[in-house]
């Protein structure tokens, strides 16, 4: 209840980091009265969805967490995934918000009326908030690939992030189809367990190499002791992590320069067959594609009972995978690691904004949103890591965390009853996404490759600006940009 002004009920949509964090701060806010929607049973999200053999982050674990809830037990620089999907279930744990969580519950619907909005679940439940924050994830939808045959494989066959853990992975052969991370962590941990590693290659993929020691217990022993070291420590990384935020804007940058070129000495100095190097060997700027971190794929890729497959996939059998130059390459297994609908958003879900209009509608190009957060024409509805935001090698808790600061921001004069709904105006959306395309020339994303972050124009479909401006821009709304009614 806020005294002199508005009380305001919430639905937050999605129980992965992002919609913990939104549970977490309202409730620090003092606004308690949200619920949270999670159609899975637990939270976690991504990391409760990806179970793959060798997922880690990739971005170090004292920066992937939320500044709130820094721990000193981390095990890794880039911990695993059971580790940091048990970090998300202990947050939640710890700061009491699973009894406001109604798992089980996929949201099928928004619907805006006269300052309400109508939210409703696939089982029918029906709940009237004031404001709706969506964080139902970027890299969700498993995307699977148009290739002839897929349906007729007599093997197991899954989604790298529909991992199905009775498939029998010791001594059998399996195939990987994709080179992005998801893939290269696979590799890694996969060679040394199957009879046959098969990985299908369209594109290969520069990589960065980078250890992945364990914090010793004498380093863990001083963190728990001196929260000060831990700070010292995600200071550091974030300034590591916003030189590269920085570079990847400006692809003739010298930090770009000197990325490129640890990829180019990794990948001359730890592949020895000069005919694999080459298949190996990218034909596009470092981080064109969203750059991958390994100590080991190329190590592993060059074990005797790893290939390279670099031929075109013709079709599936039931058999295997046959490719173009018409041999059949025999599995148990396929793995699909093929990437996700990235511009789906919280789609399908159905949302109709002030004046009936949908979402489909206003994102019939595509999607696209100001600041990433929120939609003209759907006041009071805010999303976290929306279109066009900073995604590729950064911590995507920061990215929330700035965004939920902002949000928060924008119901200040809700809350104080100065007025009843807030959304970005169209002038402000269309210039700041005229701005964001005219930015995105510079960036290393458009030097001749293709990838996830392209949209269906061929323009990143992303935070095309320094960290430094993000965290500027989320310091507060510019009041222009809003209209307050
Ligand atoms: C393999 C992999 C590795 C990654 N590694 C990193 C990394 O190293 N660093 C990094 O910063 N990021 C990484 N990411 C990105 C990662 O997705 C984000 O860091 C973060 O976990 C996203 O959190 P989120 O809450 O925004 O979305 P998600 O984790 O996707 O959570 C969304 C939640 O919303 C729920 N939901 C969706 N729609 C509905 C609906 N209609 N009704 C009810 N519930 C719904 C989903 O079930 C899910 O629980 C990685 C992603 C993948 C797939």
């Amino acid at each position: 209840m806020v005294e002199d002004g508005r009380a305001l009920r919430f639905a937050i949509i999605g129980a992965g980091m992002a919609g913990v964090l939104s549970a977490i701060k309202l409730k620090g806010a003092g606004l308690t009265d949200f619920t949270v929607y999670e159609k899975a049973d637990r939270v976690g999200g991504t990391w409760r969805e990806n179970t793959y053999p060798g997922l880690s982050c990739d971005v170090p674990s004292h920066l992937y967490s939320y500044s709130f809830a820094p721990t000193p037990e981390w095990s890794h620089r880039f911990s695993p995934g059971d580790e940091i999907q048990g970090y998300f279930e202990r947050v939640a744990h710890e700061h009491d918000i699973e009894r406001q969580i109604r798992f089980g519950e996929a949201v099928t619907s928004c619907r805006y009326d006269d300052g309400t909005w109508h939210v409703e679940t696939e089982s029918g439940h029906r709940d009237d908030v004031d404001v709706v924050i969506a964080a139902t994830g970027v890299l969700h939808h498993p995307k699977l690939p148009d290739i002839e045959g897929l349906d007729e494989f007599e093997g197991a066959m899954f989604h790298s992030a529909r991992w199905d853990h009775d498939v029998r992975l010791d001594g059998a052969r399996v195939g990987i189809v994709g080179t992005g991370s998801t893939a290269v962590q696979m590799v890694s941990a996969l060679v040394g367990r199957v009879e046959k590693l098969s990985l299908f290659q369209r594109t290969a993929q520069w990589i960065m190499p980078q250890d992945n020691p364990p914090y010793s217990d004498d380093e863990k022993t001083e963190f728990r002791a001196n929260p000060q070291r831990l700070a010292e420590l995600r200071a550091n990384l974030t300034q590591v992590f916003d030189t590269f935020a920085n570079a990847i804007v400006d692809a003739d940058s010298p930090e770009m320069k000197m990325i490129a070129g640890m990829c180019r000495d990794n990948l001359e100095s730890n592949v020895r067959d000069p005919e694999l190097r080459e298949a190996l060997r990218p034909d596009y700027q470092a981080a064109c594609k969203r750059l991958i971190i390994s100590p080991d794929f190329y190590d592993a890729i060059q074990q005797p009972n790893a290939e390279l497959v670099t031929e075109a996939i013709e079709r599936v059998e039931p058999n295997g995978v046959r490719t173009r130059d018409g041999r059949l390459h025999e599995l148990d297994v396929l793995v699909l690691a093929t990437g996700f609908k990235t511009d789906a958003f919280m789609r399908p879900m159905d949302v109709i904004g002030r004046d009936g209009e949908s979402l489909a509608q206003a994102w019939s190009a595509r999607p696209s949103a100001y600041m990433s957060i929120s939609i003209p024409g759907f006041p009071n509805f805010f999303m976290l890591n929306g279109p066009n935001g900073p995604v590729g090698n950064f911590s995507l808790i920061e990215v929330a965390e700035l965004q939920f600061g902002y949000i928060m921001q924008l119901l200040a004069p809700l809350r104080s009853g100065e007025c009843r709904e807030v959304s970005a105006t169209r002038d402000a959306m269309e210039r700041h996404e005229a701005a964001r395309v005219e930015a995105v020339e510079k960036t290393v994303w458009v030097t001749g490759c293709r990838s996830w972050y392209l949209d269906d124009r061929g323009i990143p479909a992303t935070w095309p600006w320094s960290f430094d401006r993000f965290r500027s821009e989320m310091h507060a709304p510019h009041p222009a940009a809003f209209e307050y009614r």
